[in-house]
């Protein structure tokens, strides 16, 4: 007993994902949580203030304006409650709603903090208060948390905070709090003083600023990078489609590297031109510029032999056959990576910036590693697809081929049944034996060519996937009555044993399923010696529709059950019996079966039966049929 079963360019517009890119951060999850850890530090700080004040007024005797420092205390605590409570509301809701309303939040939570800490700083003794030092952790969060010129934007007004207070302290428009007696009482009146704290203020903080922004920046590159090797490399090893292989490479990497824009070109069938395949975020007419002639284009014949090509300034660089048509479309600086098959170079992807000097050592690397990654999975998709072209053509040509035989051979057939019937005058006994064997012949020609035809359109018509609501039980009961004259001819029963409900319905394409129960039910009997019996057993269980074709017949030897199902294969004890067949009705079921994203298994013990399950699911995709009705 054992089991065989069976199982150009594109033309985008300015791309509004890199549009927004900007605007993200950090990956969406990373983001949203850096604004929770700060909203935890800021209840520290709100906790911080109180505890600090009370030991300033109490143990050390400060004369501090503890009134107002405890509302300050206060106030940071309930606006981060208020804070925590839509932040948290905000990771509810989808991106990228999400993000924007988090960054909304950050810059309210900045400028809040910002006037929070100018108004302490201010409490706590104005240019001299030794809390000065809080504008550079504010300098740092907000650094680690905005990308681009913002971080240094908030420093700027953190030191024009402090600037402000030591100005008005001085003119005497507002009070100066002494906190440390120790200290002269007009320090904070002395400009050289004032001066140095600020100089030393700016400085520290726009250096905190810059190295924070820029590890932050490389952190934020490296970490898109990582997750764009691994998303390329999850589709490159599980998509066999050369489109979606193509689509992601080019998106990823220009997601990647925040570029505005990239391609890929793949060598044409010649050799010598490179065609646009995918492109992100250039306009039609770029694209319409053509194909790129490898003869002309300096740049491209340089990348065959290198890991990659940068160009700092199109503007300056005579390498590129469309120069004109590059700076037009605003590009100005570019990086050409090769994507280098096996045993040939496939193409070229190219990542595009509107300004200079855009591309480093360090990017380029990483692209050339994508694009590694890419050729793989652009062979694995590009052999796919011949072999797929080869198959369609072989099946073309079968199909073509018998479709030209089955005429000829209808012919002889029905000349041959005319002869027989003495139409062409009496023939003498042994004439009429030759006949008969002619016409046998002629049949098993004829089925075969049936079955080539249906293999063909089984291997062809692979795009039509099912879609209809069919009553599997009317088209067996359909079958049944079909074959009940040959049965009953060789004294088989025939039964057929239907589940309670009274239909079972299974999405499929009509045409198949009386290909596939057709071809079951034909073998059943014809394997099956005289006096035996057929029995069909239908079952709805609650993901397949089971049917059951069993016999009572010559069974199939076990060391021969791994080939069935392979085209022309035969069983020998039916090759033996001489039982006519071409061995290509069960692949046609196979593929059929498996189309339907169905099973199908055999059980056979030689001299006592065989018994095919087919299980087909009821539903197709999202849809769902039910059983009885
Ligand atoms: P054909 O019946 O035309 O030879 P099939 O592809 O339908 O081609 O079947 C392939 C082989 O599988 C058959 O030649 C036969 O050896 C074996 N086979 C199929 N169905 C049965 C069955 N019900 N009982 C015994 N052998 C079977």
């Amino acid at each position: 007993m054992a089991v065989a079963s069976g199982n150009p360019a594109e033309a985008a517009t300015r791309d509004h994902d890199l549009a927004v890119a900007p605007l993200l951060p950090l990956a969406n999850g990373d983001f949203a949580r850096n604004v929770q850890r700060m909203i935890v530090v800021r209840f520290a700080a709100g906790f911080g203030v109180f505890a600090a004040t009370v030991i300033c007024v109490y143990w050390l005797r400060l004369p501090l304006p503890e009134t107002w420092l405890y509302s300050i205390g206060l106030f940071i605590l309930l606006f981060n409650i208020a804070l925590y409570e839509l932040t948290r509301r905000a990771r509810t809701q989808p991106e990228p709603a999400q993000t924007q309303v988090i960054t909304r939040l950050v810059v309210a939570q900045v400028a809040v903090d910002w006037a929070a800490t100018a108004l302490f700083i201010h409490l706590t003794g104005g240019i001299s208060s030794p809390a000065i030092v809080l504008f550079l952790i504010h300098m740092m969060m907000v650094a680690i948390l905005l990308p681009g010129q913002s971080p240094y934007i908030y420093a700027a007004l953190g030191v024009g905070a402090t600037l402000v207070i030591a100005l008005l302290e001085r003119a005497g428009i507002i009070p100066h709090y002494t906190v440390i007696p120790a200290l002269p009482d007009a320090l904070h009146l002395d400009p050289v003083f004032i001066l140095a704290q600020l100089t030393f203020l700016a400085l520290i903080g726009f250096i905190t600023v810059y190295l924070t922004a820029t590890t932050m920046k490389l952190l934020r590159e490296r970490e898109r990078q990582i997750a764009t090797l691994l998303r390329t490399t999850q589709v490159v090893s599980s998509s066999l489609s050369l489109d979606e292989v193509m689509e992601s490479l080019t998106r990823s990497v220009a997601q990647a590297l925040d570029a505005p824009a990239a391609s890929l070109r793949l060598f044409d069938s010649s050799g010598e031109r490179l065609e646009m395949a995918v492109a992100h975020g250039l306009s039609q007419d770029y694209l319409d510029k053509g194909p790129i002639r490898v003869s002309q284009s300096p740049l491209d014949q340089h990348v065959m032999n290198q890991p990659w090509v940068i160009i700092d300034d199109v503007s300056r660089d005579g390498r590129l056959q469309y120069r004109d048509e590059v700076l037009a479309e605003g590009i100005h600086s570019m990086l050409v990576v090769p994507v280098a098959g096996r045993q040939r170079v496939l193409g070229v992807l190219r990542v595009y910036a509107y300004q200079p000097g855009a591309f480093d050592e360090k990017r380029a690397e990483f692209v050339r590693a994508i694009a590694q990654q890419g050729a793989l999975g652009l062979e694995n998709a590009l052999a796919h697809d011949a072999l797929k072209q080869a198959d369609q053509q072989r099946s073309e040509f079968v199909r073509v081929a018998t479709h030209e035989l089955r005429s000829p051979v209808a012919g002889a057939q029905s000349l041959i049944r005319a002869m027989l019937h003495s139409l062409a005058g009496d023939m003498t006994e042994d004439q009429r034996d030759i006949t008969r064997r002619i016409e046998a012949r002629l049949d098993a020609l004829r089925n075969l060519v049936d079955d080539l035809l249906d293999l063909a359109a089984s291997q062809t018509d692979i795009s039509i996937t099912p879609s209809v609501e069919l009553h599997l039980d009317r088209i067996l009961q359909n079958l049944m009555s079909e074959w009940s004259t040959q049965a009953a001819e060789k004294q088989i029963t025939l039964e057929m044993n239907l589940p309670t409900a009274s239909q079972v319905v299974v999405c499929g394409v009509e045409t198949d399923l009386i290909r596939i129960f057709d071809n079951l039910i034909g073998n059943a009997i014809k394997y099956t010696p005289p006096g035996g019996r057929v029995a069909i057993d239908l079952a709805a269980g609650p993901v397949w529709v089971s049917t059951r074709v069993a016999d009572s017949g010559i069974g199939i030897p076990e060391d021969e059950l791994p080939r069935l199902m392979t085209e022309f294969f035969r069983a020998s004890n039916a090759r033996h019996a001489n039982i006519p067949g071409t061995g290509l009705g069960l692949s046609i079921v196979r593929r059929l079966v498996t189309r339907h994203r169905g099973t199908i298994d055999v059980q056979s013990v030689p001299g006592q039966g065989t018994t095919f399950t087919v299980r087909l699911p009821y539903s197709c995709g999202e849809s769902t049929a039910a059983t009885g009705s």
